[in-house]
């Protein structure tokens, strides 16, 4: 079953914290998260009724809720979504496949900016109305395959 979040120490890195839309449910992480990539999935798409969305993933050791919970939403086998159950903003992702991760929502961070992305994924599903125009690697699928390309279609 998922297990706690914050096991380890928390180190002397810079702490980042991060909150839902009311205030509720607020989390802290130390150090760098592992990554931080934009998801153009139809299931992350529906999760946030958004056209893309930023993730980062932060190792679950390093994760405390230092207010609050998330409540928890199983959205397919294994994988399991948090959200605020007083104002509804999505906070997590966790999956059974990898068990020491945690990956929240870039723009929950108190500063987003702390953060950029390096990669887009899923692009295979990226909507047709919908573009970002840099220059970073898009993986049709999981980036443990080889770039479509890097950048917008046609460009
Ligand atoms: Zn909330
Ligand atoms: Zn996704």
């Amino acid at each position: 079953m998922w297990s706690g979040y914050g096991g380890g120490r928390m180190s002397q890195d810079k702490t980042i914290s991060g909150h839902c839309l009311c205030g509720a449910v607020r989390f802290v992480y130390s150090g760098e998260p592992n990554w931080t990539v934009y998801c153009h999935c139809e299931s992350c798409r529906r999760a946030t009724s958004s056209p893309v969305t930023t993730w980062i993933s932060v190792p679950r050791d390093l994760l405390r809720f230092v207010q609050g919970a998330p409540r928890y939403f199983e959205s397919s086998a294994g994988a399991r979504r948090g959200f605020c159950e007083r104002c509804g903003s999505p906070m997590t992702y966790e999956h059974e496949r990898f068990p020491g991760e945690v990956h929240l929502y870039a723009v929950s961070l108190a500063d987003p900016s702390q953060v950029a992305p390096s990669r887009h994924v899923f692009a295979d599903e990226q909507l047709d109305w919908f573009e970002v125009h840099d220059h970073l690697p898009r993986f049709g699928a999981t980036s443990r395959t080889t770039p479509l390309r890097h950048g917008p279609k046609g460009e």
